[in-house]
């Protein structure tokens, strides 16, 4: 039996359709073991749409908390995912230093003023190598901050299948190379299932690279509805135990902790 966890979750505090108790009832109705809340936090001078409220963060916080301490038959975790913006790093820090937090998802949705995961359209005319390798800095800059303990969807780029024209496995080498510099895990992201890609994020092509770097791995659907927790998981660690993993890793109190895949 595998220690199901799935830490990327959101709820009607970002952009995710429910409430963490509706998640709650559901993950325990899946069998998981533990679920960890990371509604969005985009500190963007505007505030955007799906990212959660500065002034609900409190509530927010507040609300997982108490849920993490009495809730029973399943652990509660809490998070955030946080989007990272190199110029930004400072705030990030103020805005989630002091809170209880499990753990923070780094995310890099934004390259400049673009959203890579908006619309096809933002690919359109653009040299696709290139962007890659941008793409793959900046989440090896995200790493290498200090402020994350994992990454979320590793290559959110392929999102609207726009794929490089080169053998990509030198960039996953240098990414996996770069987080296990900076002692960050990754996540396989379920969530690219439904959307144009069709597959998981990072490209299962590449898991094994992952694992040969040593950077820890855990599961996560990124569920926006509590329909879709623990999503296509079955097939998610068998990739994962390919590729050569055994074990996965779980967090508290920003704390990684592994745990046996075989266990
Ligand atoms: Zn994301
Ligand atoms: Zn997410």
């Amino acid at each position: 039996m595998i220690y199901r966890t799935d830490y990327h979750i959101h709820t009607n505090y970002s952009d995710g359709k429910g409430w963490p108790e509706d998640y709650i009832k559901a993950a325990i109705e899946k069998g998981l073991s533990e679920i960890g809340f990371s509604d969005h936090l985009t500190l963007t001078d505007e505030q955007q749409d799906w990212s959660i409220k500065l002034s609900r963060l409190g509530e927010y916080i507040d609300r997982i908390n108490k849920l993490r301490e009495t809730v029973t038959g399943i652990k509660v975790r809490l998070g955030l995912e946080v989007d990272y913006f190199p110029d930004k790093e400072e705030q990030i820090y103020q805005t989630i230093s002091g809170l209880p937090l499990d753990y923070v998802i780094g995310s890099v949705h934004y390259m400049g003023e673009g959203t890579v995961d908006l619309g096809p359209e933002y690919y359109e005319g653009k040299d696709i190598d290139r962007l890659f390798e941008l793409y793959f800095n900046l989440i090896a800059q995200a790493a290498s901050s200090g402020l994350f303990d994992f990454m979320a969807h590793p290559d959110l780029v392929r999102i609207f299948r726009y794929f490089p024209s080169v053998n990509a496995e030198p960039m996953y080498r240098f990414l996996a190379g770069e987080l296990s510099k900076s002692d960050v895990a990754f996540e396989v992201n379920t969530n690219g299932m439904n959307k144009p890609l069709k597959d998981f994020y990072p490209d299962r092509r590449y898991l094994h690279v992952f694992m040969e770097e040593g950077v820890p791995v855990c599961v996560n659907s990124d569920a926006h509805n509590p329909s879709r927790l623990g999503q296509y998981f079955d097939d998610a660690y068998t990739l994962i135990i390919n590729a050569g993993f055994t074990e996965m890793v779980t967090f508290r109190k920003r704390e990684r902790i592994s745990v046996p895949l075989n266990s």
